[in-house]
């Protein structure tokens, strides 16, 4: 099986009926980026810069961080680099943040002070970060994205504070690329008012692993609740279906990139939906792939509607079911 998905590795991303898919990874290192050119996938659609922050004790430069930026760049070879500012917080708690490293003591972290709200609260590290983004992107394709927009006022100051850094760098005389700039959709209310922040970007693209965790109040690392952690609830796929839906009639681009892209049981309720931009796990690229040739979106997309009118986790899960096992 591993050889005969070997050889999908150069063959083009397209439906039975010819949609064109695109397939991108996350990445979380520099070392991950021979592993795109290996397996063929289209780019990177999520790099999670949080390793440059961790087990140091002192933040990273503008310097330094332009330098691993640089040569991240330079490996795409011309693929495009979507870097997500720092999300730092919950689990991934830096040293420097007076804490020795441990997780977050407040009392629910994954409300309070991270993600982008801590950039706010830290404008000299945030703009460090964006100026080293829009250096880099002066050497290929770099798309930037905002982690954790609750909504327009968090995107407009990001937008604010991403102004500043290109001033700062005109200022200095230093040179500087263009860059498309996205936000992460994975807070409830930045899916129920996307219409209004697909003014403000170029593109979106859904954090599943956070939407789901905030959408049904279930923590994602915690093993006691994990089997109410359900990608395909009901309210998850209304939710999935009104961003999708919405970008792609704004004529904006969405991609999902939590590990829902990744995960082939939901790789045709996606396409269903009007996804047609997955990031993933590099080890997942052709497994879905594999899916992606075999699945008919038009058809998909008919027996989508019958899935959405339901509101019953066993009836979604027997649906789902069908949609993997027939000729879809
Ligand atoms: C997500 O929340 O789905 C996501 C991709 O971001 P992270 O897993 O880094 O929180
Ligand atoms: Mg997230």
């Amino acid at each position: 099986r591993q050889r005969q998905l070997n050889k999908l590795k150069h063959t083009a991303t397209t439906t039975a009926d010819g949609e064109e898919i695109e397939l991108s990874a996350n990445i979380e290192t520099v070392d991950d980026v021979k592993a795109i050119h290996k397996f063929g996938a289209d780019g990177v659609g999520l790099m999670r810069s949080e390793f440059l922050y961790l087990n140091r004790d002192t933040l990273p430069e503008e310097d330094e961080q332009f330098e691993i930026y640089a040569e991240i760049v330079k490996k795409m070879k011309g693929k495009v680099l979507t870097i997500r500012t720092v999300d730092l917080g919950v689990d991934k708690n830096p040293r420097w943040f007076g804490n020795n490293g441990t997780p977050n003591a407040a009392l629910n972290p994954a409300l309070g002070l991270t993600g982008i709200r801590l950039c706010h609260a830290e404008p000299v590290m945030f703009r460090t970060q964006l100026r080293a983004i829009l250096r880099a992107a002066h050497l290929g394709r770099v798309k930037l994205m905002f982690p954790m927009i609750s909504g327009l006022d968090e995107l407009k100051q990001s937008l604010s504070h991403l102004d500043t850094a290109r001033r700062q760098l005109s200022e200095r005389g230093d040179e500087f690329g263009d860059v498309e700039v996205g936000c992460m959709i994975e807070i409830p209310s930045a899916a129920m008012t996307v219409a209004s922040l697909l003014k403000w970007v170029d593109f979106i693209s859904i954090g599943t692993n956070d939407l789901i965790q905030y959408t049904l109040a279930v923590d994602r690392n915690d093993d006691a609740v994990a089997h109410l952690y359900q990608p395909a609830h009901p309210a998850l796929v209304k939710l999935l279906a009104h961003v999708i839906r919405t970008a792609n009639r704004a004529g904006k681009a969405v991609s999902v990139c939590g590990e829902m892209a990744g995960d082939t049981v939901y790789t045709r309720l996606l396409l269903g939906l009007g996804l047609r931009h997955f990031s993933m796990n590099i080890n997942n690229l052709l497994d879905v792939k594999d899916i992606v040739l075999r699945s008919d979106t038009g058809k998909l997309e008919n027996e989508i509607v019958r899935l959405l009118r339901n509101e019953d986790t066993d009836k979604v899960d027997s649906l789902l079911k069908k949609l993997n096992e027939e000729n879809f």
